[in-house]
């Protein structure tokens, strides 16, 4: 795939309603520190060279002052509002990735490479989609990650599922049971080649009343890729560890596993 340039986007906008607590799951404090901390300090010492962190509006002053200068996370190049859906805030997150590409090169700096021939080439970027509330991701899967994303255009985080999935009807009733050697729970970080997840993401906004009405629930970034764009989505054995926080049982382990 050649020169990659990798950008992360950091989601935070989410007002998780499942945790049953005022404030929302990725503001929670572990050891002292928010779990979004844990997120964003995973790129900051990582090969990554941008973070874009997106986060509620009434969020943004909390998230640049009180996590991204309190910590001196000098990746983030900006924190930018999300929408109402995850789906929303991921693509607010394309913009602002797209708006950061657009001014390194008017401004000439990385971003664009001589070519060959003299000419300017821009250089390809890998765009890391990422839960804030999952703090637990390791270096070891973002380099796995990396090699895959630049072997095979994508890559997403994922493990073997423990148990037998079934598929049930609204009522409760089983319709099919999946081969469990061939299912698996994703995770994130979920990474593609910005050149094709932004105009797959750019569809999906465009056609969200008719995926409303067909009953489509988009609840993951490769999601996207699968509905609108012909390349195929590539997973990477993650960790078992890489839970995103979601209710107070997770808390509870995650607290456990900073103590190891
Ligand atoms: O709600 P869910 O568990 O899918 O959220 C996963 C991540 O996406 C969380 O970090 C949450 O803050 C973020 N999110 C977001 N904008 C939304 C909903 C969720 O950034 N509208």
């Amino acid at each position: 795939m050649g020169n990659l340039r990798h950008t992360a986007i950091v989601l935070a906008a989410g007002k998780g309603t499942r945790m049953g607590t005022q404030t929302a799951k990725q503001y929670l404090l572990l050891r002292g520190k928010p779990v979004l901390y844990y997120s964003l300090k995973a790129f900051q010492d990582s090969f990554v060279d941008d973070i874009i962190l997106v986060a509620g509006k009434d969020e943004l002053t909390y998230c640049r002052e009180e996590i991204v200068e309190k910590y001196g996370l000098s990746k983030v190049r900006a924190v930018v509002p999300g929408g109402k859906e995850r789906y929303h805030s991921v693509y607010a997150g394309l913009e602002a990735v797209q708006a950061q590409m657009r001014s390194n090169l008017t401004e000439g700096k990385s971003g664009v490479e001589s070519g060959a021939a003299g000419l300017k080439s821009a250089v390809k970027t890998a765009v890391y989609i990422h839960d804030g509330a999952r703090p637990f991701i390791t270096q070891e899967i973002l380099h796995n990650l990396r090699e895959s994303v630049e072997q095979y255009g994508s890559a997403v985080a994922a493990m073997p599922v423990k148990d037998t999935i079934k598929i049930a009807d609204a009522d409760g009733f089983v319709t099919a049971t999946p081969d469990r050697t061939r299912t698996w729970q994703v995770q994130t970080p979920q990474c593609f080649v910005f050149d094709w997840i932004y105009p797959a993401y750019a569809q999906l906004i465009a056609d969200e009343e008719k995926l409303k009405e067909q009953d489509v629930h988009i609840t993951d970034d490769a999601m996207a890729a699968e509905l609108f764009s012909k390349r195929r989505v590539h997973l990477v054995e993650a960790d078992y560890r890489n839970i995103k926080i979601t209710t107070p049982e997770d808390l509870m382990v995650a607290e456990r596993f900073l103590n190891e």
